[in-house]
């Protein structure tokens, strides 16, 4: 029997899930988990499909385990736990493939070397997903890496959507709008085909809002327009990053706060978004729960950010058929979709506040003009899906 891995390797965690691949050769969910606080107290823990936990270990005073090391940790286990299955490939979360990468590919010397030189575009990512890569070819030298897009999904962008109104040459050399959350988006298109091949068809904004958050304008399944830009920075306002800012701001704090490039970018990226405006926490949930009018201000920004740019999606796609929430807050959190909807009514979005309350799959009225929908995201199925495509093209 044959299996498969996904992995996503950040900063500080490496999420992983593994498949097995039963006679019809669909990757079925065998566990899922996550190595975190990677440099400061390694733990890794694991979960089956049904959500039992079967793995906790954690490795306190041994701060210094590298990525590696606890990739390492993670193989040995996973070997253990799939017993007679052998692993035949693993599917990698790329952040950035640039202009070039227009779908997932098999990574070879060659694809390292490019995905390398795309590092200056996601630097608080691309390097930790390129430095899992190496760590797997360094540990099972010969098993087949898949390299799996955040950025594919936008590749086919209408030209202007990928323009920033800034000289030509620049836009040239790579500075113009690439989008993310790719893999959670395609695996939104697939499972709305499959829920309301109608709605998927049609205009409809995702709202992938997790602590990254963004939206992506899709017609007919495909991307047409996204919050997310040249960076992942860009668009709504998140768990910690600013999201939209008018540039002149980063000019200000350099050149009369006299803050280094490095102290802008730990503000924008970690220290903003909704940890910034209540200086409580960045977590959705904590600030629910607070009460404090710093967090009902940080949450109400947040929804209202959303709706604003969806009314600009609205707009790339010439109206509105449908709105999708997916990830952490879209998913879970009832009273966000709420107040989101409520700013949107004029788009033809009526709610139903039993159906939102109770996480129903399709959360507006039956006389909505347009569907509110909430479809759980997976993209690290997306992956698993890529890397058998993938396998299956590669002469055995
Ligand atoms: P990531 O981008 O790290 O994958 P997630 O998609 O897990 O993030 O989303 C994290 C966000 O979702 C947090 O703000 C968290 O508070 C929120 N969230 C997660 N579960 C719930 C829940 N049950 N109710 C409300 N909010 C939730």
């Amino acid at each position: 029997m044959k299996a498969l891995v996904s992995l996503n390797s950040g900063s500080s965690s490496i999420k992983f899930a593994l498949y097995t691949l039963g006679a019809a050769r669909q990757p079925q969910l065998a566990a899922r988990g996550k190595v975190e606080g990677i440099g400061i107290a390694p733990r890794l823990t694991a979960r089956t499909a049904e959500g039992e936990v079967i793995l906790d270990r954690a490795w306190p005073g041994e701060e210094g385990l590298t990525h590696a090391q606890l990739l390492e940790h993670l193989f040995d286990w996973s070997a253990g736990h799939l017993d007679q299955h052998e692993v035949i490939a693993i599917g990698h979360r790329i952040v950035h493939g640039g202009t070039e990468f227009a779908g997932p590919c098999l990574i070879d010397e060659a694809v390292l070397a490019k995905l390398e030189a795309l590092c200056p575009l996601a630097p608080l990512h691309q390097p930790h997903n390129l430095a899992g890569v190496r760590a797997v070819a360094r540990l099972r030298p010969g098993l087949p890496q898949v390299a799996c897009f955040d950025t594919a999904f936008h590749h086919g962008m209408p030209a202007l959507a990928t323009r920033f109104a800034l000289p030509r040459a620049l836009h040239d050399r790579g500075i113009r709008r690439y989008g993310f959350h790719g893999l959670s988006y395609e695996y939104i298109a697939r499972r709305l085909n499959e829920i309301d091949p109608q709605l998927a068809a049609g205009r409809v904004i995702a709202a992938h809002l997790g602590n990254g958050a963004s939206l992506c304008a899709m017609r007919n399944g495909t991307s047409v327009d996204t919050t997310m830009g040249f960076t992942a920075l860009d668009g709504l306002m998140m768990g910690t990053r600013c999201g939209s800012l008018d540039p002149g701001v980063v000019l200000h704090l350099q050149t009369q706060l006299g803050m280094s490039a490095a102290d802008v970018e730990r503000l924008l990226y970690t220290q903003s978004g909704l940890l910034g405006v209540s200086g409580i926490s960045s977590d959705m949930r904590a600030l629910s729960e607070s009460g404090a009018p710093e967090a009902e201000e940080a949450i109400e920004l947040f929804a209202s950010r959303v709706a604003r740019e969806a009314g600009a999606l609205a707009v790339s796609l010439g109206g509105l058929d449908g709105l999708i929430f997916t990830a952490g807050i879209g998913e879970n959190h009832a009273d966000i979709r709420s107040r989101i909807c409520r700013r949107l009514a004029w788009l033809g979005l009526d709610i139903d506040e039993t159906a939102n309350a109770g996480h129903r799959t399709c959360i507006s009225l039956p006389d909505s003009r347009a569907m509110v929908c909430i479809v759980p995201t997976d993209e690290e199925r997306m992956i698993a899906l890529h890397t058998l495509a993938i396998l299956a093209r590669v002469p055995a």
